[in-house]
C-alpha cells in the first residue's frame, strides 16, 4: 500500500491553514500526528491532493489551566495529556482513556485533536471527554465558535466542523465537589486493540448521597460517542446504589446500536454494555465520594 503522489504544505500559522483548506475544499486534508490519516490514505478509503501540516502551528499546543478549567491544544498527544500534571491531579478520569490507547509508539504521535476530528465511533478520549462535558473550539477566517462535545459528532467520520475549521483547543470544566467520572472499555487483548465496546459515565452527588446529575456515554456500540439522557436520568434524584446503576445499566444497553464485525456480535456488545455501564459507574461513585 502506498500513498499517491500529495502535495504538502507546511502551515506556521492557522490563517495559513485555513487558507490552503478554503482554496482547495474536500480536496485538501489538515495533517496532526497521521496516525489515523496515513492509514486511510494508504487503503484509498481517502482520496486527496493536497495535506496540511498544522504541526508547527503554535496555538495549536499545550495544557493549562484556566479558572480551574482544563485546556488542551488539538497537537496535544495522548502521551503528553497521560502525563500533564493538571490532568493527574484534577481531570485524572482521562488516564482512563489515555492509558488503554494503542500502544506507546501511538500515543507519541497521535494527537487529541485527531482523535476527536477524525470521528471514529471507537475512538477512546470523545466519550469520556463528554461525560466530562467537555467542548471543543472551532476555528476559521470567519471566526470561533465553541461546540458542546456532545452535539459534535453527526455519523461515524462525520462532525459538524465545516471544512474550513480547525479544532484548536478542548475545555474540560473543573470538576465541582462530588463529582466523578470513570471511562470502562472492552478489548480482545490489552495493548493495541481498538474498542469493542465501551462506556464512559460521570455522576454528580449531593452530600446526602443522591445523584445531582449523571451521564452515560456509549463507545463503539453506536454510529457516534453517544450521550443517552434517558439512562442518566434514571439515577438523578435516586440514592447512588448497584440497585438504581443496574436500571440505568439497562436502559444504556437498550439504547446502544452494535454491529457485528470480527471483534464481536452485536448481541455480545450489547450484553457488554450492561456490564461496562456498571463497572463507569461504580467506579465514578466512588472518585465522586472522594471529593465530597
Ligand atoms: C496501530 C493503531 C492503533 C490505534 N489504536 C487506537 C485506540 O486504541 N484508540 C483510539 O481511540 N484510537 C486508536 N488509533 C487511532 C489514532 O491513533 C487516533 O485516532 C489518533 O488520536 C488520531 O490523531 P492524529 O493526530 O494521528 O490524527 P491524524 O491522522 O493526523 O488526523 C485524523 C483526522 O482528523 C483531522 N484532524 C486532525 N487534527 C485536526 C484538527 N486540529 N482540526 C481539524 N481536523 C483535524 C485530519 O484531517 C484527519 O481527517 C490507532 C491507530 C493506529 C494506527
Amino acid at each position: 500500500m502506498y500513498i499517491p503522489d500529495i502535495e504538502l504544505h507546511d502551515a506556521a500559522t492557522l490563517e495559513e491553514a485555513g487558507a490552503v483548506l478554503a482554496r482547495y475544499g474536500p480536496n485538501a486534508r489538515l495533517l496532526a500526528g497521521g496516525t489515523d490519516l496515513l492509514v486511510d490514505l494508504k487503503t484509498g478509503r481517502i482520496r486527496v491532493d493536497h495535506l496540511v501540516s498544522i504541526k508547527r502551528i503554535d496555538a495549536l499546543h499545550g495544557i493549562s489551566k484556566e479558572n480551574g478549567d482544563l485546556h488542551v491544544g488539538a497537537l496535544t498527544t495522548i502521551t503528553q495529556l497521560g502525563g500533564s500534571p493538571i490532568v493527574r491531579e484534577r481531570f485524572s478520569p482521562l488516564l482512563d482513556a489515555t492509558s488503554k490507547m494503542a500502544a506507546p509508539q501511538i500515543r507519541n504521535v497521535a494527537t487529541v485533536g485527531g482523535n476527536i476530528a477524525s470521528a471514529v465511533p471507537c475512538a477512546d478520549l470523545p466519550p469520556i471527554l463528554t461525560a466530562m462535558n467537555a467542548a471543543v473550539t472551532l476555528w476559521s477566517a470567519d471566526g470561533v465558535r465553541d461546540v458542546p462535545l456532545a452535539e459534535f459528532f453527526v455519523g461515524p467520520r462525520e462532525t459538524v466542523r465545516q471544512e474550513t475549521e480547525i479544532l484548536t483547543t478542548v475545555h474540560v470544566p473543573q470538576p465541582p465537589p462530588g463529582f466523578g467520572a470513570a471511562y470502562a472499555r472492552f478489548g480482545l487483548r490489552d495493548g493495541n486493540t481498538i474498542a469493542v465496546a465501551a462506556i464512559a459515565a460521570s455522576l454528580l452527588l449531593k452530600s446526602d448521597g443522591t445523584v445531582r446529575d449523571a451521564r452515560i456515554v456509549l463507545g463503539a456500540v453506536a454510529p457516534i460517542p453517544k450521550l443517552i439522557a434517558a439512562a442518566g436520568s434514571k439515577l438523578i434524584g435516586q440514592p447512588a446504589s448497584a440497585d438504581a446503576f443496574r436500571a440505568a445499566a439497562e436502559v444504556a444497553g437498550s439504547a446502544a446500536e452494535p454491529i457485528s464485525d470480527i471483534r464481536g456480535s452485536a448481541d455480545f456488545r450489547r450484553e457488554l454494555v450492561g456490564t461496562l455501564t456498571l463497572r463507569a459507574l461504580t467506579t465514578a461513585c466512588r472518585r465522586a465520594k472522594e471529593v465530597q
